[in-house]
């Protein structure tokens, strides 16, 4: 038995990863959890990869999670005479509600909440910020701006307004529509696109409820100007940091992600990297060393999760790049000083009897070197609060519920082991827990297993016991 990685790997699903076949390829490689992105594809397309999933996990006996990624409120330009135009630095380009095609001059813009939310000055930025436009003025409808910076401007691109925080709700009638059609197929995780305030995840937890786990996505300067606020609000956060780098010039995106991967671990929320981790292996056997170097960044600062984006879901070799990232991880999680890293950067715990248990659990830990920890979870919370103090030992969640198992699979250090058996004393308790480390294949008769759990069973935060089991 070798230590087990902690660090998760989170797969977008996309074309080129359809197939059961493909898809249990992913999972062989190291595929921990699955995105499926809203931004692409239709129902079918999702419904279908959801079943596959589903399948799989049956097949290989342990909990897989899902993370519907909602597009959000992605604004784009309209159509263009024949497709595109050449905007040229230094021209005035007028932007309008009108939705006649556009040409070198203007364009349609049909989101009336930006004219509204502009000022003399604000930069636009379209098509991932390759062009850059300057606002002179404006109106309810209409904005007449400076080409900045110049270049080809085609159907249907995407514009960013990173200065502003736009009057917008987070979910779109796409949004909503796709929401409702995911959490029916039994999403784990919904990811919100764009958010600015944690408003936004009220609003959309008002809509989900407790049907699937919210992760935000931080993506607009906004959202960093409130991050522990949304940090507390959502259940998870990411670093997506694609768009992020469009509102943000380039090298603002390290020094954020160092910020939220601290912030997030310590509130004890599971945080992803996101998007261009292995960007070469796009078309690719092999990536740059730069990329195996930012996967390890990630791993180093103790991120839950690194993500693959357009690697996985329409590249020439997503197996190959979630073998990478596989590889990466266990490198670096064989480091002491990716140890010394993650015990520096731990937040301190709080003043309430889960999290002494929780900190008395990596210390015993420590110590005694276990082969296995058990926490048993009911809604997922105690083991969080486990994976918080990132102990060595593998943490087994026990949990009640299927839906707990699948959302705790994105977190760090976590194998989520669902059981239906009703327990009524502790002897019970531990035999249940020393079983279930032996059936996951993380412990044998003589090792020592360290367990946690809350009496009387089943309360969400209500852990207040430590025990030390050998395993019979
Ligand atoms: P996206 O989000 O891939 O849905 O755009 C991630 C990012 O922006 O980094
Ligand atoms: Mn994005």
């Amino acid at each position: 038995m070798t230590s087990p990685r902690h660090a998760r790997i989170l797969v977008t699903l996309g074309p080129a990863s359809s197939s059961i076949e493909q898809i249990r390829a992913l999972i062989e490689a190291g595929a921990n959890v699955f995105r499926l992105n809203f931004s692409h594809g239709t129902h079918e397309d999702h419904a279908k990869r959801y079943r596959i999933i589903r399948q799989l996990e049956q097949e290989i006996h342990r909990p897989l999670g899902v993370l519907m990624d909602l597009q959000g409120p992605k604004l784009r330009v309209g159509r263009m005479i024949g497709g595109q135009a050449r905007l040229q630095a230094g021209q005035p380009f007028r932007l309008d509600l009108n939705d006649a095609e556009g040409d070198a001059k203007r364009a349609n813009l049909p989101h009336p909440e930006i004219f509204a939310a502009l000022e003399i000055g604000t930069d636009l930025l379209l098509d991932d910020g390759k062009l850059r436009l300057r606002v002179d003025s404006f109106g309810p409808d209409f904005a007449e701006t400076t080409v900045m910076v110049g270049g080809v401007l085609s159907d249907r691109k995407g514009v960013n307004v990173p200065g502003v925080i736009l009057p917008i709700s987070p979910l779109t009638p796409k949004d909503r529509a796709d929401l409702d059609f995911g959490l029916a197929l039994g999403a784990d995780w919904v990811a919100l696109s764009f958010v600015q305030r944690p408003e936004d995840i009220v609003e959309a937890r008002a809509l989900i409820g407790n049907r699937a786990w919210i992760m935000a996505k931080l993506e607009k300067p906004a959202a960093i100007e409130h991050l522990d606020a949304i940090i507390e609000q959502a259940d998870g956060v990411m670093v997506a940091r694609g768009d992020l780098g469009v509102e943000l010039p380039a090298q603002r995106v390290p020094i954020l992600q160092q910020r939220i991967v601290r912030r997030a671990r310590a509130a004890g929320k599971p945080v992803v990297v996101a998007t261009q981790m292995l960007e070469s292996m796009i078309n690719s056997p092999v990536p740059t060393r730069a990329e195996a170097s930012d996967v390890a960044t990630a791993i180093y600062s103790g991120a839950d999760a690194v993500m693959l984006s357009a690697e996985s879901a329409s590249g020439q070799y997503p197996v190959e790049a979630v073998t990478m990232m596989e590889h990466i991880i266990a490198e670096v999680e064989h480091d002491p000083t990716w140890r010394e890293g993650l015990d520096a950067s731990r937040g301190s715990a709080q003043a309430n009897t889960p999290d002494a248990i929780c900190c008395a659990l990596r210390r015993v830990a420590e110590l005694l070197n276990p082969r296995a920890t058990v926490a048993y979870t009911a809604s997922g919370f105690s083991a969080l609060r486990a994976s918080r103090e990132r102990p060595d030992a593998p943490i087994l969640a026990l949990t009640p519920k299927l839906s707990t198992a699948r959302r705790l699979t994105l977190a760090w250090g976590i194998h989520p082991i669902h059981f239906d058996v009703q327990l009524t004393d502790v002897a019970e308790m531990i035999s249940q827990a020393t079983d279930a480390a032996v059936q996951a294949q993380r412990a044998e008769s003589g090792d020592t297993v360290i367990v946690i759990a809350g009496l009387p069973f089943g309360h969400s935060g209500s852990t207040n016991l430590l025990h030390v089991a050998s395993v019979p």
